[in-house]
């Protein structure tokens, strides 16, 4: 019986696992794939504190050292349950399960991708999937944006204001994202939208990235999209399955949950389980970055020593 097991090796459950060692709590961080989670896809990070510039994988690293110095003990594994009651938790992954007196869910999330070949070769090298990351390196150069709802319009104006020029690609013939923001882009001279078009593929400069190709959704006719960079803008999938019995997910997914880290209850029930918290980007929030998760992490892992220290044990 762990006094707290973290769902997830992200920035936010590393945070959380430093901070509740530093409480002398025993601490299971469990991960399902990649130790350090979402940031070490990215080739430079420029925004986090204290590093005028790291790799994420180097971050990745040493969140993951100082988590395991402090004494969390990180296993291999993915969760697909979580039941019991406050004070005796279990959670299940596949066949076995770890029980715990406190839980905290950082499971993430994903970036959809186009699904288009080398674009994972790519990312980093022209192909982004974060705006407020990224677009910093593609100040003066030009860009394109896919897709067309809330997110991708408010990526178009961010990068407006420092892109030489940005194209936005929408595969509908309408844009679904806020009137406010299509009103702005509709205004600014340095960016166009492109209809009813997919992206096809990456278009390289023997190796180099170079842009991409679209086709018109109707007829396949396609084209070629000479730009620096693209930033894909379809959406995010936060992976909270395994606990919606237990928190409230909201339409998208995520657990709702404010800045507290406490999540909601579901549908049917009075309250959420005692005892349980949420942390980072799985999380019903503004701002999905580095920087917010391990300030979740911190609240969360706070809240739940508090919690344990309430039980009195
Ligand atoms: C390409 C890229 C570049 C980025 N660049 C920056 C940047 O420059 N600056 C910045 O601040 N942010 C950047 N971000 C965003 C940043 O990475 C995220 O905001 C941050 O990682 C969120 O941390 P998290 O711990 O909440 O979630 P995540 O990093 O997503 O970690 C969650 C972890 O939980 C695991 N998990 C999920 N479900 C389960 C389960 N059922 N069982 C066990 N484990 C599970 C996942 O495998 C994952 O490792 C970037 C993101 C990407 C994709």
């Amino acid at each position: 019986m762990y006094d707290i097991i973290i769902v997830g090796a992200g920035p936010a459950g590393l945070t959380a696992a430093i901070y509740a060692r530093r409480a002398e709590k025993s601490v299971l961080v469990i991960e399902k794939d990649t130790f350090g989670g979402q940031i070490t896809h990215s080739p430079r990070v420029e925004n986090y504190p204290g590093f005028v510039a790291i790799s994420g994988n180097e971050l990745a690293d040493k969140l993951i050292e100082q988590a395991m110095e402090q004494g969390a003990e990180i296993e291999l594994d993915t969760v697909t349950g979580l039941s019991g009651e406050p004070g005796a938790y279990k959670l299940t992954c596949g066949t076995h399960e770890y029980e715990a007196r406190s839980v905290i869910i950082a499971t993430g999330s994903r970036h959809r991708t186009l699904g288009i070949a080398n674009e994972e070769r790519y990312t980093g090298e022209g192909i982004s999937y974060c705006a407020v990351c990224d677009g910093a390196f593609y100040r003066g150069k030009s860009v394109a944006v896919i897709g067309g709802g809330n997110s991708a319009l408010q990526d178009a104006v961010m990068l407006s204001e420092s892109c030489e020029s940005v194209t936005v690609v929408q595969n509908l013939d309408f844009l679904t994202g806020e009137g406010r923001l299509q009103k702005i882009l509709s205004e600014r001279e340095n960016v166009k939208v492109i209809y009813s078009s997919v992206v096809k593929r990456v278009l390289t400069d023997g190796v180099a990235f170079a842009g991409i190709v679209i086709a018109d959704a109707n007829t396949g006719a396609e084209c070629e999209l000479r730009v620096d960079g693209v930033f894909v803008a379809i959406g995010q999938m936060p992976e909270n399955e395994p606990f919606e019995s237990a928190v409230k997910l909201n339409d998208y997914g995520y657990v709702v949950a404010g800045e507290a880290c406490v999540p909601e209850a579901p549908e049917g029930s009075e309250r959420a389980p005692l005892g349980v918290f949420v942390a980072g980007d799985c999380r019903t929030k503004t701002v999905r970055q580095v920087t917010t998760a391990t300030a979740d992490g911190a609240t969360a892992a706070l809240a739940a020593c508090r919690f344990l220290d309430s039980l009195g044990e």
